[in-house]
């Protein structure tokens, strides 16, 4: 159980109640790649009844299975999890390890019918307080060489219930991306002694694809974008490479540009979205890294949809058929007015004798 978070405002922590068995990882010889294998998952019960618009029943609403008290934004551990921290041990062999790691679930409101990009700014804040308090938390377990906050948004992204929500991995080791991204940052250190993350903010703030500006994050589609109308909410300064870096001018930043990617999406398809939405934070031990929020929007069109298909899927290249530069000229064009995100609407974080104390932050000097 976390401290309040400000008046009237409270923030709720749960630990999983049950161990599942059978999950481990085994590793690809052919790839040598790990893969993750949760057979528990398989039989979800949310995931038979597909996600559902109905606040009735829904699990995670005030008084619902999951959370059946009041509270205004909560985590949990997710009850079918890939990653435990205490793992069951794995099949025997020498191609097999333990799913050491952790998942949790983050309820951004105890409002159901509303989604991210439509949180008031005083919830937009507490979350921000939250992912910053979870990803310290989970940054301090030695054990985990990565942590990976995340929201599929929609039943095409894969989401089981519609309630507002995202997700925290924590992971004991580096997966593929993780692995390609460090190594390229030791590539680009070792040959040019510069970070890689610094001069692809200034190659991006210097280009065409700058889709709204940010003084303290480059918000735009990449260069090589690989889905269409991706964006990348970049940190500008070097050594922002966590959540935990934050300072307040820059929380209210990311707050700022991760809300209007998120509401241009909607206006640009005129309907909400599906969409992936990952945080990437420096992996342990890895100097140059800048703390990014990556969007992969589900959707080329209104009506057609971006799946990652036979090449995709069998080559690891992929194909995108909208130019990058086309995808952030619709985007910066579109008109996204929302409620002013103020100081008002950030929440300290400061960790003491293992639990969070908050604060509303009040105006800034
Ligand atoms: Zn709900
Ligand atoms: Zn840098």
């Amino acid at each position: 159980m976390y401290g309040g978070l400000g008046a009237g405002s409270s923030l709720t922590h749960r630990g999983a109640d049950t161990v599942p068995g059978g999950i481990h990882r085994r590793f690809d010889l052919m790839t040598r790649e790990w893969v993750a294998i949760s057979p528990a998952r398989n039989v979800r019960p949310l995931d038979t009844a597909g996600p559902s618009d109905d606040e009735e029943g829904c699990p995670v609403c005030p008084g619902g299975i999951e959370l059946p008290f009041a509270y205004e934004a909560a985590v949990f551990e997710n009850r079918f999890p890939s990653f435990v921290a205490e793992p069951p041990p794995p099949p025997a062999g020498d191609l097999t390890a333990p799913s050491c790691g952790r998942c949790e679930v983050v309820i951004y409101t105890s409002r159901h019918d509303t989604c991210f990009g439509q949180l008031a700014p005083v919830e937009l804040g507490r979350l921000l307080a939250i992912w910053v308090d979870r990803s310290r938390g989970l940054w301090n377990d030695e054990r985990h060489a990565l942590v990976l906050i995340f929201e599929n948004r929609g039943a095409e992204a894969g989401a089981t219930m519609s309630h507002p929500h995202g997700q925290i991995y924590a992971f004991d080791h580096l997966p593929p991306i993780a692995t390609a991204k460090a190594e390229a940052h030791r590539r680009h250190r070792s040959h040019e002694d510069r970070c890689l993350g610094c001069d692809v903010v200034t190659r991006e703030t210097a280009s065409p694809r700058v889709v709204t500006p940010n003084d303290s994050f480059a918000v735009g589609v990449p260069f090589a974008a690989r889905w269409p109308y991706e964006v990348a909410v970049r940190a500008r300064r070097h050594g922002l490479s966590r959540l935990g870096d934050l300072d307040p001018e820059e929380q209210l930043d990311l707050a700022r540009a991760i809300r209007d990617v998120a509401l241009r999406y909607d206006a640009l398809f005129g309907f909400e979205c599906p969409y992936l939405m990952a945080v990437q934070e420096a992996p342990r031990s890895q100097p140059d890294w800048h703390l990014a929020f990556e969007f992969f929007p589900l959707h080329r069109s209104r009506t057609t949809t971006k799946i990652r298909a036979s090449v995709e899927t069998a080559t690891g290249l992929f194909l995108n058929d909208v130019l990058p530069e086309d995808a952030a000229r619709r985007l910066a064009e579109l008109e996204v007015p929302a409620a002013p995100i103020d100081a008002d609407c950030l929440f300290v974080v400061e960790a003491a004798a293992g639990r969070m104390v908050t604060g509303r932050m009040g105006a800034r000097s």
